[in-house]
């Protein structure tokens, strides 16, 4: 789960992390007020949406004025800002952030994530910061500085010294540096984060180290235990079908393509994705009903894909371990009269009850595409996209 750079800045803020003083706002009437109480003479307008690079798309601006801040608002909120991570269609803009804004002299990266091979939160950390890391990180990698903290005894001193040379922060920016990484830590720790991010840490004119920017990504299988990080999501940030797929106990992730899937295992689903591609096609989305799938989630599964009006036909590909086929096979036939289903499906059953769930499908007397095997489903749904199927083998 992600949240909103205002959002995490006050959670950072709360373990004595340095950010600027600011505050959100959902109108223009809003943004004024809060610059008049912020009382300063130079601001910074940035848009609230999860994701990044905002400053080159124009979704971060500098303002002089009270006047200047209600402009930089009144364009940003309520239309989507298009950026390099949103893709085309762009984010809609519900609120900016408003700040003082800091003179830098310098501007850093840097993060924490979990690196999986060790295991371990690890620092990740570029003296050359802001909105060219990426370039920066593919052309100089020499300038990234990895450090993992041993979960035993946490971040540690000498290793917060060790990072602060790298980035250059030396004198009386030292202690600071120090402190402000192990507040990030406990910060990132305390609360199941999988990732934090700071691009800019900035270092002003007057020497002083600021959380300029901050993202923060929660770990899923966390949030349960965490309320205060689970109010804070967004859905207008996520995909609706998303969504109410993870109410489902579903695991959706929306692709470009048009044939829909519904698959059990997240390794079959990958696999069948391979097979749409090898055949010349395009998923339309990643769909997994788990492990001991009832007739009510596959009604479910075929609901939520067929919301996503670009599906042309749908793949359903069940290796049945501990799911039963019969019982899928009953979710899809209530799936077919309930919904009315009007685009192609395509059922390849294998596994436990096979033989009852190719007569549940039978004994329907509904039209479906059927396969023994994998590729040869993936090749005929691919057709089907394309109108081109007759129907090969209906019961
Ligand atoms: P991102 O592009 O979505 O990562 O948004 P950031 O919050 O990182 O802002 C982009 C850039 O705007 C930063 O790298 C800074 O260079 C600049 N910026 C942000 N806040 C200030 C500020 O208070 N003063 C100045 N001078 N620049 C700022
Ligand atoms: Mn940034």
């Amino acid at each position: 789960m992600n949240i909103h750079e205002f959002q995490a800045k006050e959670l950072m803020r709360q373990y004595g992390v340095p950010v600027p003083a600011g505050g959100v706002a959902h109108s223009v009437e809003q943004a004024e007020a809060v610059a008049e109480e912020l009382g300063v003479s130079r601001f910074v307008v940035k848009a609230q949406i999860h994701a990044g690079g905002r400053g080159k798309a124009g979704g971060v601006r500098l303002a002089h004025t009270v006047e200047e801040v209600h402009a930089a608002t009144d364009e940003m909120i309520g239309r989507p800002l298009i950026t390099a991570q949103t893709g085309p269609q762009g984010q809609r803009v519900q609120r900016v952030l408003i700040e003082q804004a800091v003179d830098i002299a310098r501007e850093a990266y840097f993060g924490l994530v979990i690196d999986r091979a060790s295991q371990r939160i690890t620092i990740i950390a570029c003296d050359g910061g802001g909105v060219e890391i990426e370039e920066t990180a593919r052309k100089e990698p020499a300038r990234i500085l990895r450090e993992a903290v041993d979960p035993a005894v946490g971040l540690l001193d000498f290793q917060c010294r060790k990072v602060a040379a790298h980035l250059g922060l030396g004198g009386k920016q030292l202690p600071a540096a120090v402190k402000l990484m192990k507040a990030l830590y406990r910060c990132f720790r305390d609360n199941d984060a999988v990732l934090i991010e700071v691009n800019p840490l900035a270092v002003t004119l007057d020497g002083q180290l600021l959380a300029l920017d901050a993202k923060m990504q929660f770990d899923d299988n966390a949030i349960y235990r965490r309320p205060h990080v689970s109010n804070l999501r967004d859905f207008d940030e996520e995909d609706p079908k998303e969504v109410e797929a993870g109410a489902h106990g579903l695991n959706y992730i929306a692709l470009e393509g048009n044939v829909g899937c519904i698959v059990n295992g997240a390794g079959l689903a990958m696999a069948t994705m391979d097979a749409i591609a090898l055949h010349g096609g395009r998923p339309a989305n990643f769909l997994d009903v788990g492990g001991g799938a009832s007739p009510e989630k596959v009604t479910n599964a075929f609901r939520i894909v067929l919301l996503d009006k670009n599906v042309k036909a749908v793949l359903v590909n069940i290796f049945a371990g501990i799911n039963r086929c019969d019982w899928v096979a009953e979710g899809i036939v209530r799936a077919m009269r309930e919904l009315k289903v009007k685009v192609p499906v395509v059922v390849r059953l294998a596994g436990t009850n096979v033989e009852q769930g190719r007569a549940v499908l039978a004994q329907s007397g509904l039209k479906f595409l059927t396969a023994n095997n994998l590729d040869a489903a993936a090749a005929m749904a691919v057709r089907a996209t394309s109108g081109a199927s007759a129907h090969e083998h209906i019961y």
